[in-house]
């Protein structure tokens, strides 16, 4: 049995990957937009190659559907490599540092480029950031996030560790894409410093909902009911922090 064919379509020969499967029941074609080649044909292991050929050529207008459809579908922009002022925000909004901070970019050439968050002046400074990698100035932000964050919150989980009678064995603090806290079977949570860019209120619900795991480390009825006691209100600060995680600046973050 071959590692791949040739579907001929009516758009041109179509490279399909071959693969024989202990677990698949019935022959069938697949499409997965993830994989470089991205039809593959699943052939059950006591099915004859050439019977799945056969079936293979039988799905040659779905193929050349698929493929239509493809190209018809807007391409994603590509991630920009290098920093320029108009990929940053007017200003940002770090609610508990002090509300609306002001993106400052500067071209100092006196001075080497950096990035620093101002929190007497309330601005974010970036000087001669035009042109350098983005993921240079992403990963600088990061790190001041997770510096600010480490200062500002640890005395609201002190806050919410004495109100619940609940204690982590350890905080830790980083960048995450899309969990605000997550806590862990060795009892220690980690809190996302993306929570400057929200409401105290809404920290706070991070918080309890961290602290709860450590009683109950799952999402069950038992495990809301314990939320609940400490934040009533937690349907709407998850509404909230939902809102708020598509509006985070992505090109200053990176993730
Ligand atoms: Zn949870």
């Amino acid at each position: 049995m071959p590692n791949d064919f040739q579907l001929p379509t009516r758009l041109g020969n179509i490279r399909i990957s071959v693969r024989r499967s202990l677990k698949a029941k019935r022959i069938a074609v697949r499409y997965t937009p993830r994989k470089e080649n991205k039809f593959e044909l699943v052939v059950p292991w006591n099915c004859p190659y050439e019977e799945a050929l056969k079936f293979a050529q039988g799905t040659t207008e779905w193929v050349e559907k698929i493929i239509e459809q493809k190209a018809e579908e807007p391409q994603p922009e590509p991630a920009p490599q290098y920093m320029t002022r108009e990929l940053l925000p007017e200003v940002l909004n770090f609610p508990i540092l002090g509300g609306t901070f002001r993106v400052v970019v500067c071209e100092d050439e006196n001075r080497e480029p950096f990035i620093k968050l101002d929190t007497n002046e309330k601005q974010l400074i970036l000087n001669r950031i035009t042109g350098i990698p983005i993921e240079n100035v992403q990963k600088s932000f990061r790190t001041i996030l997770t510096g600010h964050a480490r200062i500002v919150l640890t005395p609201l989980m002190e806050e919410q560790v004495r109100r619940t009678g609940l204690s982590p064995a350890r905080l830790t603090f980083r960048v995450h894409r899309s969990k605000w806290g997550s806590c862990n079977s060795r009892k220690m949570i980690a809190l996302n410093a993306l929570l400057l860019f929200t409401e105290r209120a809404d920290i706070d619900y991070v918080l309890v909902h961290e602290l709860c795991h450590l009683k109950q480390p799952n999402h069950s009825e038992r495990f809301w009911a314990l939320v609940e006691q400490f934040c009533p209100n937690h349907v709407m600060h998850r509404a909230e922090l939902n809102r708020i995680q598509q509006e985070l600046p992505k090109h200053l973050i990176g993730c």
